[in-house]
């Protein structure tokens, strides 16, 4: 049995073409079905809905096989473990340092300022600002980090930025990029090299199916 560790929401949704190409159709939709276990349409290949942070994590210790994760989430993680075969190039977006739209970022880094940002990413946001030589105090949140700067909490957040609606709805601007994202394919290393008669033929399928 090839298990396969997916979060609900857009990387479902861009990943349905590529299963499809791989011709693995899901019995039921993870958004109206509350089982975490779904079967395929293949005797051979279930898949696992679990949290976007969390699927690493099943992957890692081999609880999936191959599992979909966004760049973010993998650098987080720390990759430990996994194999990263494949950039699906779907759910991509930025990750940006933001700041309110009268705060002056190039002059607190101009002042050597010690910044106070908010943000979910605090292991790639740390290394963001270390390169960069800056000092920061970092605050973990779990979300809505555009609310941070605003009641005072912080000066800058570190997220992800797609259309920017959010941050300009907030009043916030995004003033540097720290990286592209995108979800990739990643696979148990043990698994890999033990399944790959099964495996190798879906990671094909997913291959030709990307979209450039
Ligand atoms: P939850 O929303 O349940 O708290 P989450 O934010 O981790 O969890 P999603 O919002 O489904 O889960 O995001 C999953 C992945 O999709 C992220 O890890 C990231 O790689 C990508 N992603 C997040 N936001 C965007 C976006 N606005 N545009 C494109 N891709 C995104
Ligand atoms: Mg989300």
């Amino acid at each position: 049995m090839i298990t396969i560790a997916l979060s609900k929401g857009r990387i479902f949704e861009e990943t349905t073409p590529l299963l499809a190409a791989a011709g693995i159709i899901p019995a039921e939709d993870p958004e109206s079905s509350r089982k975490l276990i779904l079967a395929t349409n293949r005797y051979d290949v279930r898949l696992i809905i679990v949290r976007a942070t969390d699927v690493p994590t099943y992957v890692q210790y081999g609880a999936a096989d191959l599992g979909i994760a966004g760049k973010d989430v993998l650098d987080e993680h720390g990759g430990e473990g996994l194999y990263q075969p494949l950039d699906l190039q779907i759910a991509k977006c930025k990750m940006m340092v933001a700041v309110r739209e009268d705060f002056d970022y190039l002059g607190a880094i101009r002042r050597g300022a010690r910044l106070k940002v908010v943000t979910k990413y605090v292991k790639t946001a740390r290394e963001h600002f270390a390169a960069k030589g800056m000092h920061v105090d970092l605050i973990k949140l779990y979300g809505s980090m555009e609310l941070g700067p605003l009641v005072g909490l912080a000066d800058a957040i570190v997220d992800l930025v797609s259309t920017g609606a959010t941050l300009r709805a907030n009043h916030l601007t995004a003033v540097e990029e720290v990286g592209d994202i995108s979800s990739r394919l990643v696979a148990n290393q043990a698994s890999f090299k033990l399944n790959r008669t099964q495996l190798q033929p879906i990671l094909h399928a997913f291959s030709t199916a990307i979209t450039k």
